[in-house]
């Protein structure tokens, strides 16, 4: 199984969700099987008890799971069936921990969230990721994971660690992060500004995850210089840093990665670009 991971940086409700379900439709337009993850890093088991007014709308999926709205737009975009186990939060992992240490399956260990919580994240996502979503027999050829919340939040700390381990047994021709992150413009200057995206990618980098793809929100395209910047400063070659600037419907986004060759520098990260049909080189 190939694994995209899409981090967030800087501020939350920057696009994770649009970019993964993106990121999902270029691979798919290329002749790739996808399925996806989405991780939230709240106790809640699930988003059936929280406020629309908080939390936006509650997606039910057709197994009856109530869940965060980004798997709506996964169905949506990707025209998959999900199933309430591809919608991981933290408290659904505790519980399972917890049933596991009540059962006496530790055979006295003292559990803890390193190896414990962090093993039943990795066996969650690999045993979820090989479950077909699109009506077809055997697994999908890329599982998109979306990681909720902004990297340096302590909520999502075991997480980031069990994906690194997970990058990291995958190897790395099967994993790709791409780290959606801020760029914002100081009205009195006038100018993007990169350091906020800095920090977030050294933050990243210091939990052990170097990206490979940085995608830069902003409400304007994103200047030369400012990705000569984010390419030196952030360790990620130029031509892997995206654009998503602001557009006026969220059906524009996979163009846009389309029109910079996401899908190029995806596939040739997984290793995938000799079995893939990008559509633009057919
Ligand atoms: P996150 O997963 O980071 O919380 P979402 O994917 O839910 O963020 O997006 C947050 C909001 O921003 C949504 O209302 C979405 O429609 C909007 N949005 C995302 N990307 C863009 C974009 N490129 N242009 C305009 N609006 C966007």
């Amino acid at each position: 199984m190939k694994y995209v991971l899409v981090t967030g940086g800087v501020v939350s409700g920057l696009g994770k969700g649009v970019t993964a379900s993106s990121i999902g439709v270029v691979l798919k337009a290329c002749g790739m099987r996808v399925t996806s993850i989405k991780i939230d890093p709240y106790l809640n088991t699930d988003a059936g008890t929280m406020s629309p007014f908080e939390h936006g709308e509650v997606f039910v999926l057709d197994d009856g799971g109530e869940v965060d709205l980004d798997l709506g737009n996964y169905e949506r975009f990707l025209d998959v069936t999900l199933t309430r186990d591809n919608n991981i939060t933290t408290g659904k992992i505790y519980q399972s921990v917890l049933d596991k240490e009540r059962r006496g399956d530790y055979l006295g260990k003292t559990v803890q969230v390193v190896p414990h919580i962090t093993d039943a994240i990795k066996n969650w996502i690999e045993s979820v990721s090989v479950i077909p979503v699109d009506g077809k027999e055997g697994p999908a050829n890329v599982c998109v994971i979306e990681l909720g919340g902004t990297v340096g939040d302590i909520e999502s700390m075991p997480f980031l660690e069990a994906l690194r381990q997970l990058s990291f047994s995958v190897g790395q021709d099967n994993f790709c992060l791409v780290h959606v992150s801020l760029i914002p413009v100081l009205g009195v200057v006038g100018e993007q500004k990169t350091k906020p995206t800095q920090h977030s990618v050294r933050e990243l980098r210091a939990l052990g995850l170097t990206p490979h793809l940085l995608a830069c929100r902003s409400a304007q395209p994103l200047l030369e210089n400012t990705k000569e910047k984010l390419s030196q400063f952030c360790h990620v070659p130029a031509g892997n840093i995206l654009n998503i600037h602001d557009v006026p419907n969220i059906w524009h986004v996979p163009l846009l990665l389309r029109n910079q060759n996401a899908h190029i520098a995806i596939l040739k990260q997984l290793n995938l670009f000799s079995i893939a049909t990008p559509p633009d080189l057919q």
